[in-house]
């Protein structure tokens, strides 16, 4: 088996058969030539359905969770939605993360109530909480690690061993890990979901999701639910996400690079009462990242011991450290989670601490990095 960056620039990439381009072409054609009816002269009618480009990082990304199929889709939350619906009917039972990432304790809680799903949030840290959780309508469990914004671990093959045990199946969010930190199918898990607007894609210019999994009658699920709904992404966001995948594994190690220096610097810094990394060896879920994880990843959180005001102003006084709210590109971001991404959880069982900072450290210079934070962290 081929190496993972071999594959992350290989796989569903071999040079176009007609051009000799080395580089997959952006096919932007919605429709494609039959040389008699319902015979597809390439294998392609409509592009909802499958498009070439499309198709080039789908295969890629089977590669990189070394899976059977992977679907791509126009956003992490319409590979979300497609996940949950094929997956739950009325009167079902999910459970999510205490700390699941907003927009899909949105969907579960705002949209999927409406046609009758019931959920429960557990800190699936705590396997003993997640059995207890399960129902005898529980379908899917839906897990992160690490969670968004509190960094959360859970034991990938604990949680689907507990999942199986009850009839339920394992969704992992592996989009703060990336592919290339860990593999939740190999260890259990069901179906991959990334927002490959994140890591994946790498460079904060396109929006995309994915999920990957190796069942095949699943799979025809999804493939026949995404062009019901169709929610496909663009073939130019297609080839921008396949040319930032290929240096994915160069971008995560230099992320976990600097993550660690700018943990360490945080974790002796007066002003920081806490800080939330899966590489700090005080970490609660440090042995289980370091067993299934390649490294510890580009995403730390920590507390501002001043509080709330103090964090905003840290928010809006770094230089280098942008404002904004995603992650996984390649520059730094720093966003107040409580005030922004995580807004649509306030008042609900996953409020986060109002003193929380997250950062998304980038690839740029560690000792610029590291200036710029101590400077903003000075000032208040
Ligand atoms: C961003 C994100 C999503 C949603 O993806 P979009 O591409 O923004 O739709 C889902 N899960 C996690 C962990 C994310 O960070």
């Amino acid at each position: 088996m081929r190496g993972f960056s071999t594959n992350a620039i290989h796989a569903g990439q071999e040079p176009d058969p007609t051009t000799g381009a080395v580089i997959v072409p952006i096919h932007p054609s919605s429709t494609f030539i039959q040389d008699e009816v319902n015979s597809p002269r390439g294998g392609y009618e409509y592009s909802r359905a499958a498009n070439p480009t499309r198709s080039a990082l789908q295969e890629c990304l089977a590669a990189l969770e070394g899976a059977r199929h992977a679907f791509a889709f126009g956003s992490g939350m319409g590979a979300a939605d497609v996940a949950l619906r094929v997956q739950l009917r009325p009167g079902d039972h999910v459970v999510i993360p205490h700390d699941a990432y907003g927009g899909t304790f949105r969907i579960i809680d705002k949209v999927l109530t409406q046609w009758g799903v019931e959920y429960s949030t557990v800190d699936l840290g705590d396997v003993a909480a997640l059995r207890d959780a399960l129902r005898p309508t529980t379908k899917l469990v839906w897990c992160e690690t690490p969670t968004n914004p509190l960094l959360g671990i859970a034991d990938v093959t604990a949680v689907a061993e507990v999942a199986h045990a009850g009839g339920a199946r394992l969704v992992v969010d592996n989009t703060f890990a990336s592919p290339y930190l860990q593999n939740p199918l190999a260890l259990g898990a069901d179906v991959v979901l990334h927002s490959t607007t994140k890591y994946v894609g790498g460079h904060s210019d396109v929006v995309g999701g994915a999920l990957v999994l190796d069942d095949d009658e699943l799979a025809e699920q999804i493939r026949f639910t995404q062009n019901s709904v169709g929610s496909v992404p663009g073939p130019f966001d297609a080839w921008l996400t396949l040319r930032g995948v290929k240096t994915l594994a160069v971008r995560m190690e230099r992320h976990s690079d600097n993550a660690e220096r700018v943990a360490e610097m945080l974790a002796a810094h007066p002003a920081v009462s806490q800080v939330l990394y899966p590489g700090l060896p005080t970490h609660p879920g440090h042995e289980t990242a370091a067993k299934q994880m390649r490294r510890f990843g580009g995403m730390v959180s920590f507390r501002v011991a001043a509080g709330k005001e103090a964090a905003l102003a840290v928010c809006a006084g770094t230089e280098l450290f942008t404002l904004a709210e995603s992650l996984g590109g390649v520059e730094s971001l720093i966003e107040h989670p409580g005030e922004m991404t995580h807004a649509s959880v306030a008042g609900s069982v996953l409020e986060v601490p109002d003193d929380l900072i997250r950062l998304s450290v980038g690839i740029e210079d560690i000792d610029d990095l590291l200036e710029d934070l101590r400077g903003a962290l000075g000032r208040v």
